[in-house]
């Protein structure tokens, strides 16, 4: 009994090994494919860094506006209702091209009318404000 029973299982397995070994012959060629390459555990090279930070971009440059001395709605909106001035960099965000340039612009448009020189013109009061000046983006340099 105990035979023929140990014979049946050894000839399920042999049946068994003898389906598969075309499939561990395939496995087998793959696996010595990979060793042969061995580039699959190794470090991969990558074009960029993945962790790099982001370019800090500002307003006028994210968006790609480009400051006319005659859009002088846009040029009013970095001008303090309180005092008339241009909000510093801090305040407002730029960077150093941007607001050097938004300093230019502004000056030109007042000599050419546009813009009042000592006051925000009162209709553009009510304009979407672009920054907080309560809250600069950057604390101030002397602060
Ligand atoms: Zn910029």
């Amino acid at each position: 009994m105990i035979s023929r029973k140990t014979s049946a299982v050894f000839s399920n397995f042999a049946r068994r090994c003898s389906t598969q070994s075309p499939l561990n012959v395939s496995t087998a060629t793959t696996s010595s494919n990979l060793t042969d390459t061995s580039s699959s555990d190794a470090p991969v090279e990558l074009e960029r860094n993945p962790y790099e930070k982001e370019p800090r971009k500002c307003l006028l440059c994210r968006t790609s506006v480009t400051l006319d001395y005659k859009n002088s709605r846009l040029l009013q909106q970095f001008i303090s209702t309180f005092s008339g001035r241009v909000y510093d960099r801090h305040i407002t965000g730029l960077c150093d091209k941007q607001q050097n340039k938004l300093v230019e612009t502004i000056a030109k448009s007042r000599r050419a009318g546009y813009m009042p020189v000592f006051v925000k013109d009162p209709k553009y009061v009510r304009d979407p404000k672009l920054f907080d000046p309560l809250k600069p983006i950057r604390p101030h340099s002397f602060a």
